[in-house]
């Protein structure tokens, strides 16, 4: 939960209900980057004569990069961050020596190796006046910025909204030609509806790249781009014309196959699985291999809708993940085995509670069903494999026992 800085706790929480609703209108919640993105960041480094520029996204819990200059993370939990005041406030924020400043002056980033001295940031708000993310310049020596820096910061925060907006209508992923989730989901909804209408077979598959944070962390995210491009192209080449396949996010993809069954989806997907980790990734990073996890769903009495089979592919690949990665589940078999019932996606802000309520850890709640629940956290390292999960924009708060995850991720079921 983000902290309370002078506003009414009330005001706080309905301020990220709407940010957290806005980010999954968007669909930019872990969406793929995007290099207009990068453009931007090195527009903030040139303009200010900056080391760092920062294209932001803000959950319930973490900070999220969507383009990052000069900072080595992907996303930090958003208590240590300098931009949980502009989220908090809706209003831009100058730090002109974080030393001088009594907020600052004890911060790991400002005391540690990362030596941060100023930072500018204003809010990267919709046309609706939703702040869902900041736009910042920061710098390891102390500056100042008047006026005229500070509106030109604010006109580059408006183009990467306008760049967000932009990202609504296209339906083909630009790195990997994939459908972009949203032209996936409008096109296997038409699949589905025919499907249901026929009463003819169709399945979907999830896949989600192991380990990819390491690829970018150790050979650069130019590497990781190509690594997403070569496994998009080896999916393609192994499937039919008629099957939908898209980019849900970062490092996943989705599949729909009409006509086909469970088991045969399984089949597929085991041939996608082999297919990916025997193709070796060249490039001027040298020579990569990688595999992927990957859930499998057909339609059912409980899956009839794209929601619902994404959800139930996604419980089953993270079952994939968590029995050891590179390998296909299939929900079915999931549901056979503890009678799990159907999870919805969502994205609420939630808190994990434990030890006699004395620790709780912030969570973001991606998918949700009657007995269980997929939440992601920072780390699950320290939390205990039963615990509370409370949602408080819902007012919700249930025992609940950890069924598996990794980590960052942890799929719980309802005690
Ligand atoms: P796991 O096996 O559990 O899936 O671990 P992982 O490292 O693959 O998963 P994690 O979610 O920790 O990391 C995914 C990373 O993908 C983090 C994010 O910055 C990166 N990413 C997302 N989109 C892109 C992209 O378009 N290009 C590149 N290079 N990296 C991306
Ligand atoms: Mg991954
Ligand atoms: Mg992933």
């Amino acid at each position: 939960m983000a902290r309370v800085f002078g506003k009414s706790s009330a005001e706080a929480v309905q301020r990220e209900k709407g940010r957290l609703a806005a980010l999954e209108q968007l669909d930019l919640f872990n969406g793929p980057r995007d290099s207009g993105f990068d453009r931007i960041v090195r527009l903030i480094q040139q303009i200010f004569d900056v080391e760092i520029g920062l294209v932001s996204f803000i959950d319930g819990h973490r900070q999220w990069y969507q383009a990052c200059s000069g900072l080595s993370a992907d996303e930090v939990p958003l208590e240590d961050t300098f931009c949980r005041y502009v989220a908090a406030d809706e209003q831009p924020m100058i730090v002109q020596d974080a030393m001088k400043d009594p907020r600052f002056v004890a911060h790991p980033a400002v005391t540690g190796p990362e030596h941060i001295r100023f930072y500018a940031g204003v809010p990267l708000k919709t046309k609706a006046g939703i702040t869902i993310g900041t736009v910042c310049a920061i710098d390891r020596a102390p500056r100042s910025f008047g006026r005229r820096d500070l509106c030109v910061l604010e006109e580059l925060a408006g183009v990467a909204m306008d760049r967000i907006e932009l990202m609504q209508t296209a339906s083909t992923d630009s790195l990997t030609e994939a459908l972009t989730r949203r032209a996936f989901k409008r096109e296997a909804e038409q699949l589905i509806a025919a499907a249901l209408r026929h009463r003819h077979d169709l399945a979907c598959i999830l896949l989600d790249v192991d380990r990819f944070k390491l690829v970018n962390d150790t050979h650069g995210h130019a590497a990781g781009d190509e690594v997403l491009k070569a496994v998009a192209a080896t999916c393609r080449a192994n499937l039919r014309a008629s099957d939908l396949f898209g980019r849900l996010g970062g490092e996943e993809f989705a599949i729909l196959l009409p006509h086909i069954g469970a088991e045969d989806a399984m089949a597929a997907a085991e041939k996608l699985r082999a297919e990916v980790c025997a193709r070796p990734i060249c490039g001027d990073f040298g020579t990569l291999a990688v595999t992927a996890s990957f859930g499998v769903s057909a339609l059912s009495i409980v899956g009839r809708d794209v929601d619902t089979l994404l959800a139930q592919a996604d419980a089953a690949m993270y079952r994939a993940k968590g029995s050891g990665r590179n390998r296909c589940v299939s929900w079915s078999s999931m549901q056979a085995a503890n009678g799990m019932g159907a999870r919805r996606r969502v994205l609420k802000a939630g808190s994990v509670i434990f030890n006699d309520r004395r620790s709780t850890v912030d969570c973001t709640v991606k998918s949700l069903g009657v007995d269980g629940a997929g939440i992601t956290v920072t780390n699950t390292a320290g939390i205990p494999s039963e615990f509370r999960l409370a949602i408080k924009a819902e007012g919700f708060e249930t025992a609940c026992s950890v069924i598996s995850g990794d980590r960052q991720n942890l799929e719980v079921a309802f005690r």
